[in-house]
């Protein structure tokens, strides 16, 4: 695969353009914005010594624990934009080899991309977050566990306040789930409104666990 990603991207890295074996030369890829600091375990947000969070703990959200590998700044930004808008799908080795090495030996009972809604689908064609965890290799990803209920404006269109009541009671499940763990997949992780609903519908449905596995980040300014 890497030697058909190599020559569909003519040997050169995606980024800097230098001579490259893979998607990305070895200094680009080094210099992806990995994250590494200890984070809360529920939301991924710095927290001093990896513990969870003080608006984790005040206001709970109904995923678990979340998963990040990337703050989303340059040039993970340029990468899943290139996935998402431009139609690089070759891309989506990369970013779920990558958002991988972070889940580690995490396993789970089904893997749930975040739906698109029908129109997006269909404007766009593909869906991005089911693009990344096909590459993650951890059973079929279920495209019919969780489905949107009705269609909402696109989150990265609206101001933050308003984002958790244009997801609300989107999502519903269409099986029953008792005692399952899930994974939710997404390409970027900014107020986690959307994977919070996702989450509620999943533990309506019964889910004992429900963990986010999230490519990349976005941090609130300080
Ligand atoms: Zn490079
Ligand atoms: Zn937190």
């Amino acid at each position: 695969m890497r030697k058909f990603l190599a020559q569909l991207f003519g040997g050169s890295c995606y980024l800097c353009r230098g001579a490259a074996s893979a998607l990305l030369c070895a200094a680009c890829d080094a210099d992806l914005p990995r994250l590494a600091a200890p984070a809360c375990p529920r939301c991924a947000l710095d927290s001093p010594g990896g513990a969870v969070c003080g608006r984790c703990l005040s206001d709970a959200p109904h995923y678990d624990a979340t998963v990040a590998a990337l703050a989303y700044e340059f040039p993970a930004d340029a990468l899943v934009h290139a996935l998402k808008f431009r139609g690089e799908l070759a891309l989506a080795e990369l970013l779920s080899a990558i958002l991988t090495e972070k889940i580690g030996d995490q396993s789970v009972d089904h893997v749930v991309p975040v739906p698109l809604s029908a129109a997006r689908l269909r404007e766009r064609g593909y869906n991005q977050s089911v693009e990344i965890a096909r590459g993650l290799r951890r059973g079929r990803p279920d495209l019919e566990l969780c489905v949107r209920s009705r269609d909402t404006p696109a989150q990265m269109d609206l101001p933050f306040a308003e984002r958790r009541r244009n997801v609300r009671g989107a999502f519903r499940c269409t099986r029953q789930l008792a005692g399952k763990s899930v994974a939710v997949v997404d390409d970027v992780m900014t107020t986690g409104a959307t994977l919070d609903e996702i989450a509620l519908a999943l533990k309506t449905a019964g889910a004992a666990r429900v963990v986010n596995w999230v490519l990349a980040r976005t941090f609130p300014p300080d």
